[in-house]
């Protein structure tokens, strides 16, 4: 079984509308999929209208921003948690969901000014342009704006040059808590999953620490294939889990055309020894 659990569509930061994802997740052969759009769950009745009628099953799923402090000496970083197998009318975390959504176009106004110094004109409407959910104005949206006016070649370099920490278009950004995520994607009846847990700018040991209060919060899964992770990461991973008691996902986290590593459905399958985190559903 072909098993998709990360995606994003027009709803965030995706280029495709919700039901052009699943076809694309069909054509690459998944059987059970899921929709993740950042902080938003507005994609998610296209999305299982278009995945059930192409025959796949279909997980309702958000991938939820959140701030984490190391240690009190350390400096925030932003860890995503996705919520699978959520009830996105659940009303405790629709309210949570608009309330870090809500923080979005402030944060934009302030990258725009910080590009703005940094030679960028119009950032904020240009990027505005990119986001059609008027609510969720992404770094990626930036980058589209980079590529369009000629300031970089891609919207990787758009990160590498701009967006990224300590570049010229980054600003610091509060999103949820680590509490707060959890008990919106519990109290939803979901499974919370740490997303792509390779990426993150933080040492083995912090990230361990990391996993430690995920888990005392009620978390069980993490991603483990993901376009994020090389083959090193799959294993580290994989052990990861052996070693927290974890169960572990697979998810492409499918943008769009030309703007992924990967394709839906194309990872390599889970370690077979390893719980997957649909093992129940
Ligand atoms: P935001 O939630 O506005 O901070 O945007 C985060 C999104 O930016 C991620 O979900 C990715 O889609 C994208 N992103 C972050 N870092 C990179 C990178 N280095 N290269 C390409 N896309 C990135
Ligand atoms: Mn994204
Ligand atoms: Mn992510
Ligand atoms: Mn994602």
């Amino acid at each position: 079984m072909n098993v998709d659990l990360h995606s994003h569509s027009l709803a965030s930061d995706g280029l495709l509308k919700p039901a052009a994802v699943a076809m694309r997740a069909r054509a690459g052969g998944v059987d059970v999929w899921a929709l993740t759009d950042h902080d938003e769950t507005s994609g998610l009745a296209e999305a299982k209208e278009a995945a059930e009628a192409l025959g796949m099953r279909f997980i309702p799923g958000v991938e939820i921003s959140v701030t984490w402090r190391p240690s009190p000496a350390q400096k925030d970083v932003t860890i995503h948690v996705v919520g699978l197998n959520i009830d996105p009318h659940n009303e405790v975390l629709a309210a949570g969901l608009k309330g870090i959504r809500s923080g979005r176009d402030e944060r934009a106004r302030r990258m725009a000014l910080d590009l703005e110094i940094a030679g960028v004109r119009g950032a904020f409407e240009g990027a505005k342009k990119y986001a059609i959910n008027p609510e969720l104005l992404s770094r990626t949206h930036f980058a589209r704006y980079l590529v369009e006016v000629g300031m970089v070649s891609s919207t990787h370099q758009a990160f590498n040059r701009y967006l990224t920490e300590g570049k010229p278009g980054y600003v610091e950004h509060e999103w949820a808590s680590l509490p707060q995520a959890m008990e919106w994607i519990l109290g939803a009846g979901g499974v919370p999953v740490v997303a792509h847990p390779g990426r993150y700018k933080l040492s083995t040991p912090q990230l361990n620490r990391f996993f430690g209060e995920f888990q005392q919060l009620g978390g069980g899964a993490i991603e483990v294939m993901t376009g994020s992770h090389t083959s090193e990461q799959y294993n580290h991973f994989a052990e990861v889990c052996r070693c927290f008691g974890f169960r572990a996902s697979r998810g492409s986290d499918y943008h769009g055309p030309g703007e992924s590593r990967v394709e839906p459905g194309s990872l390599p399958p889970l370690p077979r020894d390893l719980t997957p985190v649909w093992q129940d559903w």
